[in-house]
């Protein structure tokens, strides 16, 4: 048991395309029993698209888009970059009272309509119905995509059904996880039938969804609480109190500088490949020293 060959396993794993901050992490690593995953931008592409638009009034199809997209424009999310680009270079009107709802939508004021974006609990929570809408929201999220719906004065216009494909070796790379006996979880924002869509094709053993940002943290509070030891994989400023919570936080490379700060492992590769790997050599290198 020397520390000399915690170094020479910090040492491989950066051959790897794996970067540990310490020794310490490396140990943590060799400890972990259930990997926490954000989905957009970690299990997923992070490359939102538009498959369909819906509409639910006498609102015409391309205005609900320049309505949708003047919204987005005030928004970083990766779903604003999908709606912007379906509605194309339509010149936008201008948004007044423009505001991020977070862990919802955005809201504002354009064409003398007072429009919302955002999910289904957004909408309700403004007392909105979206009772019409129950089976096209439905039939979308149980195929994996995101409806983001659009309320035009107190009405909902129109929905986008937004997909965002997993990355091509996420399946392999929680295929290996998932024979090195590691329980596997998702935790995402996203509504729980989308979510559930997206984790059956992924391989995911169990989903937390419909979490606000601030609940994150909590979510993996709660699993440590059942004695689980939690790696967080994440990419978004939004997983950092997470990433800081789990007893080892693990950046997708590329992504925010927040995520990568607060780690204790960054992947160089924006690959989950690059998780199975930096376990592989925690466990090896802390097998070597008993
Ligand atoms: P995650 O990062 O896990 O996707 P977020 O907390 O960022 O979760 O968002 C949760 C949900 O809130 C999204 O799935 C979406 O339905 C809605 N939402 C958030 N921001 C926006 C936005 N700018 N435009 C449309 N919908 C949004
Ligand atoms: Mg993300």
């Amino acid at each position: 048991a020397t520390p000399m060959s915690i170094i020479s396993g910090v040492g491989r794993a950066a051959e790897y395309g794996v970067l540990v901050r310490d020794a310490d992490a490396l140990q943590r690593a060799s400890e972990i029993t259930t990997l926490v995953f954000d989905k957009t931008g970690t299990l997923t592409e992070g490359k939102p698209q538009v498959m369909a638009v819906k509409t639910f009034s006498d609102i015409e199809e391309a205005q609900t888009l320049r309505l949708a997209a003047a919204l987005e424009q005030g928004s970083s999310h990766p779903l604003a970059r999908a709606i912007l680009e379906k509605a194309g270079d339509t010149t936008l009107p201008q948004v007044n009272a423009f505001r991020t709802l977070r862990g919802l939508g955005v809201s504002g004021e354009a064409d003398g309509h007072t429009l919302l974006l955002g999910n289904q609990a957004l909408l309700n929570e403004q007392n909105i119905s979206t009772a019409e809408l129950e089976n096209e929201i439905n039939a979308q999220a149980s195929q994996g995509a995101t409806p983001v719906l659009l309320a035009v004065d107190g009405k909902a216009a129109a929905l986008f059904a937004i997909r965002d494909p997993l990355r091509t070796d996420s399946v392999a790379a929680l295929e290996r996880l998932h024979r090195e006996g590691y329980r596997l979880v998702m935790l995402t924002g996203d509504n729980p039938t989308t979510a559930n869509a997206i984790a059956k094709e992924a391989g995911i053993d169990e989903v937390i969804a419909g979490v606000l940002p601030d609940g994150k943290a909590e979510a993996i509070k709660n699993l440590q609480r059942q004695g689980q030891k939690v790696a967080m994989v994440g990419d978004g400023i939004n997983d950092a109190p997470a990433l800081a919570q789990a007893e080892v936080g693990i950046a997708m490379g590329g992504g925010s500088d927040v995520a990568i700060e607060t780690a204790a492992i960054t992947l160089m590769r924006h690959s989950l490949m690059g998780v199975a790997d930096a376990l592989a050599i925690s466990r090896a290198t802390l097998r070597n020293m008993k």
